[in-house]
């Protein structure tokens, strides 16, 4: 078939529907990469930098258009928008009393980054050590920091930690709200350190959380990675085409296929495939083109090609407990209600890119310890200026703010199942929360330290009460804080390890992100984590990417 070129940044009419009867089979590329999220965005702008590989970013969203993805305080909108968002639910959950959640994720150019909070970090070097320690050669903090500084443009410049000219803008927030400072200093008076940055030498202690955003506008990766390389001639990036499988000969991957506008649609690869279609995404497909356990491609009647136990297992995500309180001071609650409120915060907006438009998920933050013996902390504080029932739902309409609390390294482990062999069917999400006496301790010893730091000054002046889980609840009820935590948590939308790295029974990529079996397939994005890291999960999965970009490039030139 000849060559047409249905990029969506010049998609011609005539074009479309001359070939949407037919279908496309489109030429053939050195790299194809599904996938245009946090990841994906790096590896299309790395690889194609090379004027003399072609690059072909094949991603089922649309262009980032919405200007509810580019103003920060937006991810209240696009969270529940389906024209930007997977939209994908859990089933029951034992560990949540049979609660089902809400898992959004991206779809649209940037993915995930561009729907997600714009929290900035990137865990803690013990947890890329420990990947190391698992047998993943070339995946120690040592390997992995020059890759986080490759990417990074923080606002104070590089050193030997940061970095100062990369492409995606780090920033400090633009807003301050007296409950959060009085937090950090009450965090303080109960013993925390104040940490100007957790992203320098240590994680731990209190503070605020820094931001991908870029003169007070979201920088997701499409914005970062993208937007400097889009224009070049060998790369070409297909919007709404959403890939169903992969076309194996023999045990080597040569092409993808999927449909576009209901149309099939194939895209050859010279050189190899890269999945990078996050950590739902990317063992669905797998499993869609036979790899996978063998009962579960057997229960669908999808043809075995190559059988690993372990893609779509090892599922990993942070829950949060959101303990709430109602204060005396001003919060987003009500500061933003009312048309006059509105346009006070749209001008200030307009004129000074600062205000609460510019909120991004949560404001402070703090990396703690629920026990003296840990050698990192094991949980994370998100202080927010505002409240709402579930994070999907509106404000509350009294002031008040959210201590919400979540365990950094879950031990709890669930699964993506296949719901049918047809592609387009949102896969089964387990995510087994809570399952581990160690979970659910860390759970409620959270809590319990949310409600320490409360009592102390300056907040516990600003307090009316606590609203959830409220007084009836007693600190040393563990249980009554367990089943508060099941009734009420939710995800704060960190699912990885679905596809796993290292050389076990249940690994799907080796530590060059090959899948385990087949020539010419790799895997890159959040979905290869051996085990979640510290932290909010932006960060690592875009030094997935640079990583996964050094070893294509490696690969091709042996
Ligand atoms: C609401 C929300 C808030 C979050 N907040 C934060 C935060 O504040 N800080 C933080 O660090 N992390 C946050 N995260 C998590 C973080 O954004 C993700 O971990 C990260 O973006 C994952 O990157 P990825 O490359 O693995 O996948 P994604 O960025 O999700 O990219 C996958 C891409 O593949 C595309 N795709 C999937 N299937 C197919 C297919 N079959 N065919 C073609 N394309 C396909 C998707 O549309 C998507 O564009 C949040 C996530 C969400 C959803």
């Amino acid at each position: 078939m000849p060559w047409h070129e249905i990029s969506e940044y010049d998609d011609k009419r005539d074009v479309k529907s001359h070939f949407l009867a037919n279908g496309y089979d489109l030429a053939e590329f050195d790299v194809v990469i599904v996938g245009a999220g946090s990841a994906g965005c790096v590896l299309a702008n790395r690889l194609s930098a090379d004027p003399a590989v072609s690059v072909a970013l094949v991603e089922a969203g649309g262009r980032d258009l919405s200007p509810w993805i580019h103003v920060p305080v937006g991810y209240f909108k696009t969270i529940k928008d389906p024209a930007l968002n997977w939209m994908y639910r859990t089933q029951p959950d034992p560990g949540l009393n049979g609660r089902a959640l809400n898992w959004p994720r991206g779809k649209t150019l940037g993915g995930s980054s561009s729907i997600n909070g714009l929290l900035y970090v990137r865990g803690q070097p013990q947890d890329y050590d420990r990947w190391r320690q698992m047998g993943n050669v070339g995946w120690g903090w040592d390997d992995v920091a020059p890759l986080f500084r490759r990417s990074e443009a923080w606002e104070d410049g590089g050193d030997d930690l940061r970095g100062g000219d990369g492409e995606l803008t780090v920033s400090r927030s633009r807003q301050s709200w007296r409950v959060v400072d009085a937090w950090v200093e009450a965090a303080k008076a109960e013993g925390f350190a104040f940490n100007p940055d957790y992203n320098g030498e240590s994680q731990e202690g209190v503070g605020y959380f820094q931001l991908t955003a870029r003169n007070g506008l979201r920088c997701s990766s499409a914005k970062a990675f993208l937007g400097p390389a889009r224009r070049r001639p060998n790369l070409k990036i297909y919007t709404h085409v959403e890939i169903h499988d992969i076309e194996l000969d023999g045990p080597r991957a040569v092409a993808v296929r999927g449909r576009r506008h209901g149309s099939p649609l194939r895209i050859g690869a010279r050189g190899e495939i890269v999945l990078s279609a996050g950590a739902i995404g990317s063992p669905q497909i797998l499993m869609l083109s036979g790899i996978g356990a063998g009962t579960e491609l057997g229960r669908h009647g999808i043809q075995v090609r190559h059988e690993i136990d372990g893609v779509g297992k090892n599922l990993q995500d942070h829950l949060q407990a959101r303990p709430i309180y109602r204060c005396t001071t001003p919060t987003i609650n009500t500061r933003t209600r009312g048309l006059f409120n509105q346009a006070r915060i749209g001008f200030e907006y307009m004129l000074n890119r600062s205000g609460p438009l510019t909120l991004a998920a949560s404001l402070g933050t703090g990396f703690l310890k629920t026990r003296p013996d840990l050698e990192t902390p094991d949980i994370q504080f998100h202080i927010q200026p505002f409240s709402a029932n579930n994070p999907t739902t509106d404000t509350d309409d009294f002031d008040a703010f959210t201590a919400s609390v979540l365990q950094l390294r879950p031990e709890s482990a669930g699964e993506i199942r296949l719901n049918s062999a047809q592609a387009g069917d949102p896969p089964l999400i387990h995510p087994n929360y809570l399952a581990t006496p160690l979970d659910q301790q860390t759970i409620v010893e959270g809590i319990r330290m949310a409600r320490r730091i409360c009592r102390q000054s300056p907040v516990r002046e600003l307090i009316v009460e606590e609203h959830a889980p409220g007084a009836p609840v007693a600190d040393e009820d563990f249980d009554g804080l367990l089943d508060w935590a099941r009734n009420t948590a939710t995800t704060i939308y960190h699912p990885t390890g679905t596809c796993k790295m290292g050389a076990d029974a249940m690994a799907v990529v080796d530590d060059r992100l090959r899948v385990h079996g087949i020539e010419r397939l790799r895997v890159a994005d959040a979905s290869i984590m051996p085990s979640i890291v510290s932290g909010n999960t932006n960060a690592p999965a875009i030094m997935i990417g640079e990583k996964a970009s050094d070893l294509v490039r490696e690969d091709m030139r042996a």
